[in-house]
């Protein structure tokens, strides 16, 4: 009988020390999170005057949510920005959007909310604080220097160009006096190869050339890696596609008309493709 009542006192014990314990420890975290938050106070706990720091926010108490990354990507597809009218010239026609219509597209975009960002998005896409939006230029024609360049600085867009190495500095095309002064304002550059070939009809030394020839020129002029590839016409074929993918591109744009996503192929990248007529908000809603 005795024993089990000493059995019993000391498991009391026992139970009421850990109770005890635990509420001390419980005690001890509370006083330091007050000890966290009452930074910033005027008293210390002896009343005595400290001096008040600001304290800084934690990181995660700093939200960003219009920041987000987005899926769709939509790439507009323009070759010459210029007023042209020649009913002998429907092609010429087409491939034109005039510096008015252009603007226009471009206040749109901005009113909207759009960004602009490169291919490089494709690959390591980042968040940005609007809708995503890639401007491409095909074949680096002249006009995209004297008409394009201005009114994307005057909206604060930038412009992607694919440029025809063999064609630069020849006349109706940009020059590299000009190409570098565009890359300074932050414009960027693209391979559209050597000489515009129908890449599925090359032999595979001229195949590799006109890819690869073409990377290396613009890497050493522009002084920074080119990883970005346009089919000429957006013609390609598997032997083509997989010599792209080889060589040191990350991306490729197409012909191929759609928005494109992040889930897609970065070297079969969609585009939308901008004519005089093309009513932005049609095709990318509001
Ligand atoms: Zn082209």
């Amino acid at each position: 009988m005795g024993r089990k009542k000493i059995f019993g006192l000391v498991f009391f014990l026992l139970a009421l020390s850990a109770v005890f314990g635990f509420s001390r420890f419980a005690k001890t975290e509370k006083q330091d999170i007050s000890v966290q938050k009452s930074q910033g106070s005027v008293e210390n706990v002896q009343g005595q005057p400290v001096v008040v720091t600001q304290v800084a926010p934690l990181a995660s108490d700093i939200v960003e949510p219009e920041k987000v990354i987005s899926s769709a990507v939509p790439i507009f597809m323009y070759h010459y920005i210029r007023a042209y009218s020649n009913p002998a010239d429907p092609i010429g026609e087409n491939l034109s959007v005039s510096p008015q219509k252009f603007e226009e597209q471009l206040s749109w975009l901005k009113r909207n909310n759009y960004a602009t960002v490169f291919s490089g998005y494709f690959k390591n896409p980042k968040a940005v604080a609007a809708k995503p939006i890639i401007l491409t230029f095909d074949d680096g024609y002249q006009d995209a220097y004297d008409s394009a360049f201005s009114l994307l600085q005057k909206y604060q867009m930038t412009g992607m160009f694919y440029l025809i190495v063999n064609k630069i500095g020849t006349p109706g095309y940009l020059t590299w006096e000009e190409i570098l002064e565009m890359q300074k304002a932050g414009m960027m550059f693209g391979s559209h190869t050597l000489t515009h070939s129908d890449l599925r009809n090359l032999s595979p030394v001229n195949l590799e050339k006109e890819i690869k020839e073409s990377r290396e020129i613009l890497t050493q002029k522009l002084g920074q890696e080119v990883t970005d590839f346009c089919y000429p016409s957006g013609k390609y074929s598997d032997t083509v596609l997989a010599e792209v993918k080889k060589d040191k591109y990350q991306t490729a744009v197409t012909t191929n008309s759609g928005i494109s996503s992040l889930k897609d192929d970065p070297f079969l990248l969609k585009r939308l493709r901008i004519v005089e007529k093309t009513n932005v908000e049609a095709i990318l809603g509001k």
